[in-house]
């Protein structure tokens, strides 16, 4: 299954629990508009390279698109559709007034130089200005993408509009109108909804192991305040692969070997292992924060973690869905989990429209609350749906979207 047969898959369950019209799914298994563009780069050597580009933007019922752009050298069209599909229902779960987007450049960032970099960003700009805007289409980091990026592109699009416009782009950095909070936000509103799901089972995060896979801003911030809340981070992996040491590792101390040699791998004191390994240790929470499809039928039934916290989009698969819930794992499903980043983005706009910017404070206060009563709408559509969380959280959100596309006449 490619990652948008994954989501027609995830649609189609939440439709049925909702009993929708099969006309009214039909509009959300088609993204409305799928932007595809070529990027010639000049190079540092002087040659001229052509990348390819997408946008994307799924349903614009609630809003305008809104969701990240992520360089990766194995980016895809229908990666780019599943993204900004889940974009939609996550902003709907989170009752934001926005749609669904996600863009995606197929390139190694890794391999440019910073100035190639720039001029790929201005480039994919220039390309989908039309399609972009405060109150069209309002992108923002994701996978290899950063504030750095996103003040290139803010800027590229001022240029061609010929005034000023912070809320054409999130995840600024905070010079430029960013928002306090933004940077650990995903991490922090997985750790809300992780702390939520613990209360409910009477427990919290005192001496819990944790695995995390991935340990980029996502993974290390949310490593960090499970540390800092008295659990026990025992693995973490990045690209490279992964360390594991079943005392507990010093997180604080593996962010400055990350920041400092490019990797966790030569963190001293841990055993090495693989990424495939770190899945399947016994540990109670099982944090996957890097990319899609990494837990599948062939791992699932060896995934012994309790909870699942979905920082990634799309890591675990249907068929691996079912593996878990049948066993009982408590799945903070992606649209839920990792919903932090495009909440405070969120705020991020607002606080741009209005010129008035809000302290550190208040804007992760704002977030708790928010993420605090999706997690509790979810676990409401459980019980009177009986459904998975999965499930819920989708439905959740389609009555959202259903309810703006009648509004509006178009279903
Ligand atoms: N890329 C993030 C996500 O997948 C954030 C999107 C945003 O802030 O718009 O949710």
């Amino acid at each position: 299954m490619n990652p948008y047969e994954i989501f027609l898959n995830q649609l189609e369950k939440g439709a049925s629990v909702l009993e929708l019209p099969e006309h009214v799914v039909d509009v959300l298994r088609e993204p409305e508009r799928v932007i595809e563009v070529s990027i010639p780069v000049r190079m540092d050597d002087g040659t001229v390279k052509v990348f390819r580009g997408w946008r994307s933007e799924h349903n614009t019922a609630l809003g305008p698109a809104k969701g990240g752009i992520r360089y990766h050298w194995e980016v895809t069209k229908e990666e780019v559709m599943a993204l900004s599909a889940w974009m939609s229902m996550k902003n709907a779960l989170l009752d934001l007034p926005y749609g669904g987007g996600k863009g995606g450049v197929k390139v190694n960032p890794k391999q440019l130089s910073e100035g190639e970099l720039e001029r790929l960003s201005r480039g994919f700009m220039d390309k989908i200005y039309k399609y972009i805007g405060p109150d069209q289409d309002v992108p923002a980091p994701d996978v290899y993408t950063n504030p750095k990026i996103m003040a290139w592109m803010m800027d590229e699009y001022e240029k061609l509009a010929g005034r000023k416009a912070p809320g054409v782009i999130t995840g600024k950095p905070l010079i430029l109108g960013g928002s306090r909070g933004r940077e650990y936000a995903t991490a922090i509103g997985g750790f809300f909804v992780l702390r939520e799901a613990l209360k409910l089972n009477s427990t919290n995060f005192e001496g819990k192991t944790v695995a995390i896979q991935g340990f980029g801003n996502a993974g290390s911030f949310i490593g960090k305040f499970l540390y800092e809340n008295s659990a026990k981070v025992v693995a973490v992996s990045d690209s490279k692969g992964g360390i594991y040491n079943p005392g507990g590792l010093p997180i604080p101390e593996v962010i400055k070997c990350k920041k400092k040699t490019g990797s966790v791998v030569d963190f001293p004191g841990a055993e090495r292992i693989t990424n495939e390994e770190l899945l399947t240790l016994d540990v109670d929470i099982l944090v996957p924060a890097a990319l899609e499809g990494v837990i599948t039928e062939k791992n699932a039934d060896q995934v012994k973690a309790k909870y699942i916290v979905e920082l990634a989009n799309g890591p675990v698969t249907p068929k691996a869905d079912e593996i878990l819930y049948n066993k009982g794992t408590f799945i903070l499903p992606d649209i839920l989990a990792n919903a932090g980043g495009v909440t405070v983005s969120y705020f991020e706009w607002v606080q741009n429209r209005m010129g008035y910017y809000w302290d550190e404070e208040e804007v992760v206060e704002k977030l708790d609350k928010k993420m605090s009563k999706a997690f509790r709408e979810m676990c409401e559509a459980m019980e009177s749906y009986e459904v998975n969380s999965r499930e819920a959280s989708y439905t959740v959100a389609l009555r959202r979207i259903v309810e703006a596309m009648e509004a509006r006449g178009v279903v």
